[in-house]
């Protein structure tokens, strides 16, 4: 009797987002295009370095989110977009594949680092998304550093919401899918194969009455299961809610056996677009497969594997 083939062990990967829309090359100066490359490089490299060390998922998504969201080219943390009151509320989510544990804030305004907040309501609560004032209070007492208004403001959003009102006196469309989002996520599978999802945005520029996106809902715009995948999607968020996109993709490589890349394009290519919804996702597998789908002409992203360098990409016609 022979024994078991033992599994080589999973390589470690990791996928990053800065957003999906409408990115085309002549619409980015090309200081702007390296500006942006530079960035997702920078998250790749602060998440890689955890897993190339022996480091958990989750640990390499949140320092990856981390990167990111203290960035202001992205929409999320430093940069995130203003309500149409002229605030900035930030959304994250974050999930542990091995045991599905998960944490997410939403419409929180003072905490530096959103994801760092969803990371301590997932291991210092006993529950999964807290909500504006009582998830601010959260924070302060898990002594979390906290900032000023004025640090994640960033002029170039300022101006977003005041052409968005000048749009809406006009009687024109509000929430107009031609804009670019600009949520950030990561996704990694660890040596040991284990799988972790996060995501951070401010949302949408302009929305009002407290919404809430898909980005901090559980299956919608995050989900990491080890027994299929780990996804960070961003987009048209009330879509993803709808199909409950992320879990969709998850559902649909554990019970039909579907690669993730195939599953992740029969929601993102086919189930989004027939809802009129636009963006995209990332994700890792626990076959060891790692990507993307979107159905927008650009989409920020980047990945790097344990054999395979770091690569960036912008436009749909890239990697
Ligand atoms: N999905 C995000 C939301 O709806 C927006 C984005 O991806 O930029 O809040």
């Amino acid at each position: 009797m022979t024994s078991p083939a033992i599994p080589a062990p999973p390589a470690w990967a990791l996928v990053v987002h800065g957003g999906s829309g409408q990115m085309r090359r002549a619409a980015i100066a090309s200081g702007q295009d390296a500006a942006y490359r530079a960035e997702l490089a920078a998250a790749l490299a602060a998440g890689a370095a955890i897993l190339a060390a022996g480091g958990g998922a989750v640990d390499a998504v949140a320092a990856a989110v981390r990167t990111l969201e203290d960035d202001p080219l992205f929409n999320a943390g430093r940069g995130a977009v203003f309500t149409a009151e002229g605030r900035i509320e930030h959304d994250a989510a974050i999930m542990d594949g091995q045991t599905r544990a998960a944490g997410a804030i939403a419409g929180v305004t003072r905490t530096r680092n959103p994801v760092d907040l969803a990371r301590a309501v997932m291991a210092h609560s006993p529950h999964v998304l807290l909500a504006r004032e009582g998830a601010d209070i959260f924070s302060l007492e898990m002594g979390l550093p906290q900032a000023e208004p004025g640090w994640f403001r960033v002029e170039e959003r300022w101006q977003a919401l005041q052409a968005m009102k000048a749009a809406a006196a006009r009687g024109e469309s509000v929430f107009d899918k031609a804009l670019k989002y600009g949520t950030v996520g990561a996704v990694a599978r660890d040596a040991a194969g284990h799988l972790a999802a996060a995501t951070s945005t401010g949302g949408l520029t302009g929305k009002r009455w407290g919404r809430i996106g898909d980005s901090p809902l559980i299956g919608a715009g995050t989900w990491a299961d080890d027994r299929a995948v780990a996804i960070s999607a961003t987009g048209s968020g009330e879509d993803f809610i709808r199909l409950a996109a992320a879990h969709e993709i998850g559902a649909r490589v554990r019970m039909l056996g579907e690669t993730p890349q195939d599953a992740a394009d029969i929601v993102v290519q086919h189930e989004l677009k027939a809802a009129d919804g636009d963006g995209g996702i990332i994700f890792v597998g626990a076959d060891g497969s790692c990507g993307w789908s979107f159905n927008t002409p650009g989409m920020f992203r980047g990945c790097v594997t344990a054999s395979t360098k770091p690569l960036v990409a912008i436009y749909d016609d890239e990697g």
